[in-house]
């Protein structure tokens, strides 16, 4: 079943600049940060801009860090933004500008979990390495476990079961980690997987057993309007388009939003250390 994704990956693999063999172990890092939480369309603009005005950490260490959070856009969850610039100074001051290949130096890093360090490592510089996102997680507990939808959180038996699928082969796990990822995100899908397209059809569990549960399953996406992500994302649109200080309070683009919120995810983008209060008697902000 692990060759059936390998051939299927070789055959169908998206081209995207971070696979390609000229791409910076930088660049992929950066990729795989941009990609955490956001899909391949949003972020391929914004980090075709970064690799150009970025292009080694050493640059990214030496910019702004309110120009690197400008930078994000609006990929969303722009405290990645900032880690992302703190990780460029560590690589600057810690190891001589260079992205490490190991997993355990890489996740000594700011900003890189353990899935950022296994991806790194296996998509820069081709160790074998358990990849596990939630593309993965879905796939494998699917195809090898019968389980509709992967748990909240990763279990010490789905790890398990992902590490002892690793081939050998540090060129087969590479294949085998970006296939599994990619199948995820084109055929096998959280809500509709596209079973009738899928390499391993003929051998899933779960759809051997009459892939039922789904409809049961409660969905995680979260309502947005209104909410506090959105509210931060409001804020940070509007000072990353200032040219100046900002007050935020009564300002007409935030005017309907209640003032306990407005206070509270301000505060929160403050102790995120993405926004600073310029001016407390004036209450002006900036990044
Ligand atoms: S057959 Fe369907 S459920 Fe099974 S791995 Fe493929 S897409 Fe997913």
């Amino acid at each position: 079943m692990v060759r059936d994704v390998i051939d299927w990956y070789d055959r169908e693999a998206r081209d995207l600049p971070w696979r390609h063999s000229d791409c910076t172990p930088w660049g992929v890092l950066v990729s795989e940060i941009m990609l955490q939480q956001t899909p391949v369309v949003r972020v391929l603009p914004v980090w075709n801009e970064w690799m150009a005005r970025w292009p080694s950490p050493a640059d990214l260490a030496t910019a702004e860090q309110a120009d690197a959070v400008r930078a994000w856009g609006r990929l969303g969850y722009p405290r990645r933004a900032k880690r992302l610039w703190e990780c460029a100074r560590a690589l600057a001051d810690e190891h001589d500008g260079e992205v490490p290949s190991d997993e355990a130096t890489l996740l000594a890093l700011p900003g890189i979990g353990a899935y950022t360090a296994a991806a790194v490592a296996s998509f820069a510089f081709a160790r074998r390495a358990v990849v596990l996102d939630t593309n993965v997680r879905r796939v494998v507990g699917r195809a090898w476990g019968g389980e509709p939808l992967p748990a909240l959180h990763l279990t010490v038996r789905e790890r398990e079961r992902a590490s002892a699928l690793v081939p050998e082969d540090a060129s087969d796990a590479v294949r085998w980690a970006a296939g599994s990822m990619e199948l995820g995100a084109l055929v096998c899908t959280a809500r509709a997987p596209r079973c009738d397209a899928c390499p391993l059809a003929a051998e899933c569990a779960w759809l051997a057993a009459g892939a039922t549960g789904l409809e049961a399953a409660p969905r995680r996406t979260q309502p947005w309007h209104g909410t506090d992500r959105q509210v931060r994302g409001r804020i940070m649109a509007l000072l990353r388009a200032a040219s100046a200080p900002v007050n935020l309070s009564g300002h007409a683009a935030l005017e309907d939003v209640e003032p306990g919120q407005l206070d509270s995810c301000l505060e929160s983008l403050v102790d995120d250390g993405l926004v600073r209060e310029v001016d407390a008697d004036r209450g002006t902000y900036a990044l």
